[in-house]
């Protein structure tokens, strides 16, 4: 390892936020002699991004309670140098130094480094069209954007968020709360594109519920200015959404442009190329975050994965090698996330059956609707679970979860099984923690990996929600009552019997035909199948996830169509009163 005259190692840090503070504090913790240097742009380091959207509708109200430590606590508590408002312009990677502007003074130095960890982030995109530059557009990535666009929000009455993603979201909420109408603008069909639709279906609901206009499918071709300031969206069909302030959260471009110029590699998705090491490919020059791609566990090749916690633990494994020359291997990213809107919380982990298919990645997936904690326990919320899987080894590929309370549980159960390369039998298998107030005796967990894995025994073929039924026999076993509030969605051929009458209602129904049974979430109409198929018919599927999922699915948004979870069933054994 080499050393400067002092005999200490000279560790340098582009970025003091989420991976470079994360760096800086464990490089420190293992290596006490090190001579550890942050260079951060802005003002701050060591800020809370993903609590940015909450200060704007005062869910958080001290503004300084966002800013987790300060330089001081870094010099005091570590003897980090952290370096404010202090740009690093270049990296000459034969000298071993780094160009540093101080953007206060303008000054410029060279400071030499023995390692180099780059954790420069991601920057907002803002697409190139007319009138993005205007006054009154914002993007919100870090403390001063979050000034300026809570200092436009009293003068504001209308705000378009562009972008249906997580941050656009957190922020038309917050918007909401201080008052604003708002629209939400999303290219994509739906909103929170990375969960398949009927997965993102409930918490769009939600939005309208609340009051949120919603102009989906199209993106925007510009924002209309007048005097230099932003007056309106325009949508690509020429209407326009009047506006006084405008966010753009169409996504993030890693900031690759230092290491682009110091011949470090950027792979395809554009992403700086690092090893399990989190080393690019100059030994000394580590990269992490949001900059960098990542392997993917699901798919086995590289994404971006702009996320807090893997930023932050790669950020670890970085300082830690850096500061001692070894480190554990970094793990796959699994993308596991989560949101919170209104009153609907929804997130991911692995893969959806949308990426899979793009992925070329053969992908079964099962919906199960249930309760956070046993139901007859009070205050249970409802919650779906989609949980995607391989055919055949039945290798847990993702899960999706949408409801209330307890879905971040049941997502980090998954994420925790995607670690490990478990399957869905595994999942059968685990011994979670139960008594009423906290789950059930049959999880949401456990029922979605049952549905799995009676899918791939043969006992419960299923189709998917938003599957043509036009050729299949149909059979709905809802009650009548059911059936009458809210049709099977886009099968009007469909066979009404209730599943209690089903056995003495068979005459009705062809055993030849191939099959698909429906209910209110799956659960009803997996009994019937159970029955058709001991029966004698040969080709039975069930709908997974119900009439519920199907109208999530498609997307009717017809009157009287369900607007929220649907009421869980249950299978009625003894020993779940669930
Ligand atoms: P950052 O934390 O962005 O830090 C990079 C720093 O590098 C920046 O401060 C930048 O100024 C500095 N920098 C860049 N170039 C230079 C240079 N040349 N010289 C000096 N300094 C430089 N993730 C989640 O998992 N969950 C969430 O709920 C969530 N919510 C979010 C909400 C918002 C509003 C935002 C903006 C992000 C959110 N994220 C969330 C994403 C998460 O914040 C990022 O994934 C994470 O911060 C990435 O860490 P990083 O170290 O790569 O980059």
């Amino acid at each position: 390892m080499s050393v400067d005259s002092t005999g200490s190692e000279r560790i340098i840090i582009v970025g003091g936020v989420a991976g470079g503070a994360s760096a800086a504090a464990r490089a420190r913790r293992l290596n006490e002699a090190a001579r550890i240097v942050v260079f951060e742009r802005d003002a701050y380091i060591s800020f809370a991004n993903c609590g940015l959207p909450y200060y704007l509708g005062g869910e958080i109200e001290d503004r300084a309670s966002l800013l987790v430590a300060s330089p001081q606590l870094f010099a005091e508590r570590f003897r980090i140098d952290v370096r404010v408002r202090h740009e690093v312009q270049a990296i000459d990677r034969a000298a071993k130094t780094v160009r540093v502007v101080d953007l206060e003074t303008g000054a410029a130095f060279d400071e030499p480094y023995d390692k180099l960890i780059l954790s420069p982030g991601a920057a907002p995109i803002r697409p190139a069209l007319p009138g993005v530059d205007a006054a009154g557009v914002f993007v919100l990535r870090n403390m001063e954007d979050m000034d300026h666009i809570a200092a436009a929000i009293p003068k504001a009455t209308r705000a378009v968020v562009i972008g249906a993603g997580y941050i656009g979201l957190e922020v038309a909420e917050q918007f909401r709360h201080r008052g604003l109408a708002v629209t939400v603008v999303e290219r994509e069909p739906w909103v929170l594109p990375f969960l398949d639709r009927e997965m993102a279906e409930p918490v769009q609901r939600e939005l309208e519920a609340q009051g949120i206009a919603l102009e989906l499918g199209q993106g925007f071709s510009a924002i209309d200015t007048e005097g230099e300031r932003a007056q309106a969206v325009v949508l690509p069909d020429g209407r326009r959404i009047p506006a006084d302030l405008v966010i753009l959260g169409v996504g993030v471009s890693a900031n690759v442009s230092l290491a682009r110029e110091a011949g470090l590699e950027i792979g395809a998705t554009g992403g700086i190329t690092v090893n399990a090491a989190m080393r690019t490919a100059d030994p000394d020059i580590y990269a992490v975050g949001d900059a960098v791609e990542y392997l993917f566990g699901p798919t086995g090749e590289r994404a971006r994965v702009p996320l807090a916690g893997i930023a932050n633990r790669t950020g670890r494994l970085a300082g830690q090698h850096a500061a001692t020359g070894s480190a554990p291997r970094a793990p796959a990213a699994w993308a596991t996330s989560i949101v919170r809107v209104f009153g609907r919380s929804a997130g991911a982990t692995g893969l959806s059956l949308r990426r899979a298919a793009a992925a070329g990645i053969d992908a079964r997936a099962v919906h199960v609707v249930g309760y956070h904690h046993a139901s007859y326990y009070p205050g249970a919320e409802i919650m779906a679970i989609k949980l995607v899987y391989a055919p055949g080894t039945g290798k847990v590929l993702g899960a999706q979860a949408v409801g209330g309370a307890g879905i971040d549980k049941r997502l980090d159960v998954i994420a925790t099984t995607l670690h490990f390369g478990g399957t869905v039998h595994d999942l059968v298998e685990l011994d979670l923690a139960y008594a009423p107030p906290f789950g059930s005796a049959k999880d949401p967990i456990h029922m979605a990996a049952f549905a799995a894995q009676n899918e791939l025994a043969g006992l419960s073929p299923q189709v998917q929600p938003d599957a043509d039924l036009s050729s299949y026999q149909v059979v709905d076993v809802r009650s009548p009552e059911e059936i009458s509030a809210t049709a099977l969605a886009e099968a009007p051929h469909a066979h009404a019997i209730p599943l209690p009458d089903l056995r003495d209602r068979l005459g009705e129904l062809d055993p030849a035909r191939p099959t698909v049974l429906s209910c209110r979430t799956g659960l009803r109409s997996y009994v019937g199948l159970r029955i058709l198929a001991q029966y004698g018919f040969a080709d039975v599927h069930n709908l997974s996830g119900g009439a519920a999922m199907r109208d999530f699915a498609l997307n009717r948004g017809v009157a009287g169509a369900p607007t929220d979870l649907p009421k869980p069933e249950h299978l009625g054994d003894p020993d779940d009163p669930d």
